[in-house]
């Protein structure tokens, strides 16, 4: 069975001030029971992978090109992020798709470049309010799940992360119910495809998670752990978030 996984997911926040934080996220963890990843923003990616080089806590990047290398002023490639020590690359963030209008296409072509860097690709998906109020979640969950998601996606290169794009950073969460229901379909259209083995592919929850509200999300079924925004910049948040998915590896 893969492991369960905690992701941090850094955003546009840390100057080298932040490693300290890292750090300590790396004190307090020394042996856990589930993965660790931390996404800082790039510039700090060298640096964070030789902090924690030997420790049990993988680095990765925010983003990747979908080409190894070429004239793409201020875009990063996924061998450059392996090349830095990154294990792993967040793909398709809303964030991006809404800010760099990236679509499916393009999201799948990145999770490709990953794959092909040798980088664990996670592949971001989510419904808006407006869709989740028209009735339209699973439709929209089914077709950037199928079109984001290359044909080669294994457990051991994919992570799914469902964040419900109303529910980043503003402090709202669906219901335990809501969470279950997308959970449970995204799990139900992996082995449609992939077959049995892609009940190891980890489907995470993104959103809002704090360590008030991590222990409810983590049990829920299919919920193989989180992959956290503001939560994840400090240790003394984000350790009990990792506690809480401890405790139900
Ligand atoms: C995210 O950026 O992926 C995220 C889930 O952010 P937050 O935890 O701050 O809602």
């Amino acid at each position: 069975m893969t492991r369960k996984l905690a992701a941090g997911n850094w955003k546009m926040n840390g100057t080298r001030a932040a490693l300290d934080d890292l750090n300590a996220i790396v004190s307090a963890h020394g042996d856990p029971g589930v993965d660790i990843l931390i996404c800082p923003p790039a510039t700090l990616l060298t640096q964070a992978a030789a902090l924690t080089s030997g420790k049990p806590l993988d680095i990765g990047a925010q983003d990747c090109h979908s080409y190894p290398s070429g004239a793409h002023t201020g875009d990063i490639s996924a061998p450059m992020v392996a090349d830095a020590g990154g294990r792993a690359v967040i793909v398709g963030h809303s964030e991006r798709r809404e800010n760099h209008n990236e679509n499916n296409d393009l999201v799948r072509a990145k999770a490709q470049a990953a794959n092909d860097a040798g980088l664990i690709a996670v592949i971001c998906i989510g419904e808006t309010l407006d869709e989740r109020e028209n009735g339209q979640t699973l439709d929209i969950i089914a077709e950037q799940l199928k079109v984001s998601t290359p044909d080669t996606a294994t457990a051991d290169n994919t992570v799914i992360a469902y964040e419900p794009v109303w529910a980043i950073g503003s402090g709202k969460v669906p219901s335990l119910d809501q969470i279950r229901e997308v959970h449970d379909f995204i799990r139900k259209l992996l082995i449609d495809r992939f077959g049995n083995s892609a009940q190891g592919i980890r489907i995470l929850y993104g959103g809002s998670v704090k360590p008030g509200n991590a222990a409810e999300i983590f049990a829920v079924s299919n919920v193989d752990g989180a992959l956290v925004g503001g939560a994840s910049l400090k240790e003394s948040d984000f350790s009990p978030i990792i506690n809480a998915l401890e405790a139900t590896a």
